[in-house]
């Protein structure tokens, strides 16, 4: 007698907890507007979005070459950076070019002694470049290339001081976020089947230390900062979670060479910015500093005479309510509903954007949903 009542209370117990879950379920599904999963497009003229990080079967990703294109093209990115493990990926490098209407570049994702360093737009060395890190990204750079250190918190030890003049950083990684953040998406599992997108947004936690150290290393350089896919599976989900938005100078070239360097030099110049794409379609961020007449695009460094002023200012289309801050030195200096900021400062320092998305999204309220490359200010002559 005294087992079954216990019996009905575990099982009645259960189903309250069950029936809880499928309400709160299905609140969820009601926020979820199937029209917002539309790919997202690119109207802006001189903008290709694109996606950075991404392993194929040249290395230990699970899909072809071509199938990660055809991926890439149904999600209509137009461009995708593909880093196969290697020191280099030779085989990789050899399968750039336009494929399924999208550009394929290739770089490689070298293991060396302090971790994983992406090597990008290098000219192909004759031998292996070095195992140690320094010297890896010196050779990187005496082949033409540039470097951006991998998921600079997971499986990397790097000497943050030392003089290795690598020009980028993760500053989020979706493999590795994901990986560690499984078990608080574990209540989103069953959105898998019908929106893998809920999931990996609510896989998604403020990456502190990596913005921490970015701005901490844009105090002495410029360093360029990057949401990084790290792609091995689930290419489909995956292309349109994170996206790199290059502001070109003109639109993207169809000859293979003059689209590559086009791109390559947009990074380069971290004329580019990145968002979660997946929470909402981020096109269309302009953010620039107004000084002596002249405008500078994100990714610059102003010299300036201690006494001269340099004003920010943003602006962007997004038709949803969004917040965006300005930071200087990773501290908000100016924080405004909307995308207009109009700010004077008379301070050196690293400058850049953060806007968060207000209002019905899965993204966590402080995650940044796009962040600009900086602006940076210096003294002349320091
Ligand atoms: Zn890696
Ligand atoms: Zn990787």
């Amino acid at each position: 007698m005294k087992a079954r009542s216990w019996k009905r209370r575990f099982y009645g117990g259960l189903l309250g907890l069950l029936s809880l879950y499928l309400l709160w379920f299905g609140s969820l599904l009601l926020r979820h507007r199937p029209g917002r999963e539309t790919p997202p497009g690119t109207p802006f003229p001189n903008e290709a979005l694109g996606v950075y990080h991404v392993h194929t079967t040249f290395s230990d990703g699970r899909k072809s070459l071509e199938k990660v294109a055809a991926a890439a093209s149904r999600q209509g990115l137009d461009f995708l950076i593909l880093t196969d493990h290697g020191n280099p990926n030779r085989a990789s490098l050899a399968g750039q070019g336009w494929k399924e209407n999208v550009l394929v570049l290739a770089g490689s994702e070298l293991s060396v002694s302090r971790g994983h360093l992406v090597a990008l737009d290098f000219k192909i060395p004759e031998r292996d470049f070095a195992r140690n890190a320094e010297e890896a990204v010196l050779e990187v750079v005496a082949a033409g290339g540039f470097t951006v250190i991998a998921h600079p918190f997971s499986k990397t030890r790097w000497s943050w001081g030392g003089s290795a003049a690598f020009d980028g950083i993760e500053v989020v990684t979706a493999d590795s976020m994901v990986r560690k953040n499984i078990l608080r998406a574990i209540p989103y599992l069953p959105t898998l089947i019908f929106s893998p997108r809920i999931f990996l947004l609510k896989a998604l936690d403020r990456p502190a230390q990596s913005l921490k150290k970015w701005d901490q290393l844009g105090a002495a350089r410029a360093v360029y900062g990057y949401f990084s896919t790290d792609a091995h599976l689930a290419y489909k989900a995956l292309f349109s979670y994170f996206g790199v938005h290059a502001l070109l100078e003109s639109p993207l070239a169809r000859d293979f060479e003059q689209a590559k360097s086009q791109v390559f030099s947009a990074l380069r110049r971290g004329s580019f910015y990145c968002a979660v794409d997946a929470a909402r379609p981020a096109g269309g961020l302009s953010f620039w500093a107004e000084f002596r007449g002249g405008r500078f695009p994100m990714g610059s460094t102003i010299s300036r005479n201690p006494s001269s002023r340099v004003e920010f200012r943003s602006q962007a289309p997004f038709p949803f309510p969004v917040q965006t801050r300005l930071l200087r030195n990773g501290e908000v200096i100016q924080s405004v509903e909307g995308t207009k900021i109009a700010f004077l400062s008379e301070k050196p320092g690293v400058y850049r954007l953060e806007i968060y998305l207000r209002g019905g999204s899965f993204l966590a309220r402080d995650f940044p949903w796009i962040i600009s490359n900086p602006i940076y200010i210096r003294e002349a002559g320091s």
